[in-house]
């Protein structure tokens, strides 16, 4: 291993130099690896975490141009549950041991302020850890979900690069995506955070600069994943982001972040077979397998997907198996980020 990788192996640091250095060369790419794979072991486990992903509508108004659920994609059958529907989908994930439930839609003002409250204080009477996923809010608004209950917040910032990041989303605000991320922590929700990895244009420079920005926000949850091109969205020529990159973004965030929760995201799943378990070997200790049980939660299309619904025991055994091969276990504890509680 080389001494730049030995060194952060005891401090937990890189510099933006180094970074840059490490992404731009394949030489100290297993080293990257393992001594990702070392740190995860030493700090959080051996143990996975499940997450049961709820995506209960797809209706959004941002344009982000990355993603098959923007406002001007007309191609898109537009759906929400009902309060009653996605309180079933709660019920069913906690029949199958699920200890925490992802809530993620588009952002929007589909639902009004007092239902989400109602869904979340519904969710919490179940002893269920909550995250929610429903974009960029106030701070009275997030302040309120805290109250009624929520525990956790996935907000990526998707990109750095400030001139990029107002050219993929052309009506929203850098600054204030940032605001939201901070106005989270003061809160005292677990954070988690992320980018894309690929977006046109992306330089290794900035995404030195995003890992960076992971621990300057001193991130409990991060998620890495690949840019995959969809069909209905203006950027459906664009190049695929490189898998080998992402996961290299993945085992330097927890280098430098040893103590957080990392998913193996789907992105990587879809993009190379068996993406899952190459993530979890290589740093990542969460997978958030997709518990929405309707037929209209196909249309939850940010990229083209194979929808996985884990309705059956046997798809959740079957991923158990997975773990075991690579000699981890399913941990059924609600798996609050170690890095939250050892602040
Ligand atoms: N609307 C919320 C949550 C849903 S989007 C939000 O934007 O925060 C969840 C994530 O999907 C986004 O953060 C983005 O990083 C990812 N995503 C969107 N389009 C994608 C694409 N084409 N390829 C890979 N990931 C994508
Ligand atoms: Fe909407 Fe999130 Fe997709 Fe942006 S990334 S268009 S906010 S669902």
């Amino acid at each position: 291993m080389n001494n730049i990788l030995k060194n952060a192996e005891l401090t937990n640091s890189l510099s933006h130099n180094e970074i840059k250095n490490l992404l731009n060369v394949s030489t100290f790419d297993k080293d990257i690896f393992n001594l990702a794979d070392k740190l995860r072991h030493e700090h959080v486990g051996d143990g996975i975490y499940l997450r049961g992903l709820i995506e209960f509508s797809n209706i959004c108004k941002c344009n982000c141009k990355y993603c098959g659920l923007r406002a001007e994609n007309i191609n898109l059958e537009r759906y929400k549950l009902s309060v009653e529907e996605i309180l079933k989908a709660v019920k069913l994930a906690k029949q199958y041991n699920f200890k925490t439930i992802v809530l993620q839609s588009g952002e929007s003002r589909s639902y009004k302020h007092e239902e989400l409250i109602k869904i979340i204080k519904e969710i919490k009477s179940l002893d269920i850890a909550l995250t929610l996923s429903i974009g960029e809010k106030s701070f009275e608004e997030y302040s309120d979900y805290k109250k009624a209950g929520a525990d956790r917040y996935l907000l990526r910032i998707e990109t750095t690069d400030e001139l990029l990041y107002k050219n993929m989303h052309p009506d929203m605000s850098f600054k204030n995506r940032v605001e939201c991320l901070y106005n989270l922590k003061k809160l005292g929700y677990e954070v988690g955070t992320g980018s894309l990895i690929g977006l046109p244009e992306q330089t290794v420079n900035s995404i030195a600069d995003d890992i960076l920005f992971f621990k300057e926000l001193s991130a409990d949850m991060v998620g890495i994943g690949p840019f995959i091109p969809n069909e209905d969205t203006p950027l459906k020529n664009s190049v695929t982001g490189d898998f080998n990159l992402a996961l290299k973004v993945m085992a330097i965030t927890r280098i430098l972040l040893p103590d957080i929760n990392i998913p193996a995201t789907t992105a990587m799943e879809t993009l190379v077979e068996n993406g899952r378990i190459i993530a979890l070997k290589s740093g990542a200790n969460v997978v958030m397998p997709n518990v929405s049980e309707f037929e209209c939660c196909k249309n939850y299309k940010i990229y083209p997907k194979q929808f996985s619904n884990v309705n059956n025991q046997e798809y959740l055994n079957n991923l158990k198996e997975k773990f075991e091969e690579i000699g981890r276990f399913v941990d059924v504890d609600k798996g609050v980020s170690r890095h939250f509680l050892n602040k």
